[in-house]
């Protein structure tokens, strides 16, 4: 089986380990957590990073920083992982959806204006799969209506979006660092900002608002998402070679398009638009209309042949939890139900070999009709 990820691991990643083993730094209270937020942060050009155990739970910091809660709405793509939604639900405030972009995957910004009322507290964007949200519109209605802007950058380490890396765009903006993404910790996330009492009060959220002088007295609810020496450690030495995985993804994806380039009855990734160059975080495929069954049936017979899939995300308002909420009742988004219903991506782990690569591209003219 080709599996669908496979992380490279063969950096600095044992010897920082060691290092946590042979020191007893194991807690998030060793120095490698320190240091990776310093070069995670100065790496996206921000001046704090605040590391946490996953990018979920970087997502719900976000949130609760913002003081966002009952009441107020967040603007954010229909198709995109749970957790934005989730985070947005936990904090007892309202998604408000947008319909993706049917070339680039990201949410179709052109849309988010009308979404807009007067409870609209922030826009939070998702670069989805490797290709940045077009942000310059974002940004320009976050500032006309006064709303914050909460950047979803899990998928987009080492991406840039004309010249500016993602991550650098949101009052607050979010890593993962999960082992599919380019930078892994195994679990693991980060909140990056420039504002001095955002980052302070993220720190406190994420180390259960204890205080400084009465340590057990709490003003205020937090959580415990601390991350690990251990984590940070691993963390560092994959930033260490963050360019060359950029460059492997991105080898990766032309080679993919190259291979699949007469395959007909498929959508491929966009390479660049205007604003980007594609990092390829996954490599996704999407059924054309003509071919007659869906990516289920494409991912089935691809797994008979040993090539693993992934689906696509399900979107937001198609989600039987939020559905039983009573939310997102009678609301269609086209785009993004197609995309779920006929996307899904193929292996594009960094350690993904070109005579894999081969067997894969062999296997997609087998399947299609
Ligand atoms: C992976 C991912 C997350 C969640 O990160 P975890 O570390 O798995 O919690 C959030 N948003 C997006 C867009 C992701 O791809």
């Amino acid at each position: 089986m080709i599996p669908v990820n496979e992380p490279l691991l063969d950096g600095n990643e044992k010897k920082y380990l060691d290092e946590c083993i042979d020191t007893g730094w194991i807690s998030s209270e060793g120095p490698f957590v320190r240091e990776f937020e310093a070069r995670f942060a100065a790496r996206v050009g921000r001046r704090h990073g605040i590391a946490v155990c996953n990018g979920t739970a970087a997502l719900e910091a976000a949130v609760a920083a913002l003081r966002i809660g009952p009441g107020d709405e967040v603007i954010m793509p229909a198709f995109t992982i749970i957790s934005c939604a989730g985070a947005v639900v936990r904090a007892g405030a309202v998604p408000v959806l947008v319909d993706s972009d049917p070339a680039t995957w990201n949410m179709d910004v052109c849309r988010i204006e009308e979404r807009i009322t007067p409870r609209t507290r922030a826009i939070m964007v998702v670069h989805i799969y490797g290709l940045p949200v077009d942000m310059d519109p974002v940004l320009k209605l976050a500032e006309k209506h006064g709303l914050k802007v909460i950047e979803d950058a899990a998928e987009a380490h080492g991406l840039t979006y004309h010249d500016r890396h993602c991550g650098s765009f949101g009052d607050l903006s979010t890593f993962s660092f999960y082992p599919n993404k380019h930078v892994t910790t195994g679990e693991g996330g980060m909140i990056v900002t420039d504002d001095d009492m955002l980052a302070e009060r993220c720190r406190s959220l994420r180390n259960l608002c204890f205080q400084n002088k009465k340590r057990f007295v709490h003003e205020e609810l937090g959580f415990n998402f601390r991350m690990t020496n251990l984590q940070a450690a691993l963390g560092l030495a994959q930033l260490e070679r963050l360019d060359q995985f950029v460059e492997v993804k991105r080898r990766m994806g032309q080679r993919y398009t190259e291979l699949f380039a007469g395959t007909k009855g498929v959508q491929l990734p966009m390479q660049s638009t205007e604003y980007a160059d594609n990092i390829y975080w996954v490599y996704g495929l999407v059924l054309g209309d003509d071919v007659a069954f869906d990516a289920d049936e494409a991912m089935q017979r691809l797994g008979e042949r040993k090539i693993g899939t992934r689906p696509f995300f399900w979107p937001m308002h198609e989600q039987p939890v939020f559905r039983r909420m009573g939310l997102f009742a009678g609301e269609s988004y086209p785009v993004a139900e197609r995309l779920a219903r006929r996307g899904f991506y193929v292996p594009s782990g960094l350690a993904l070999t070109d005579a894999q690569m081969d067997e894969v591209a062999a296997a997609l003219v087998e399947i299609l009709p």
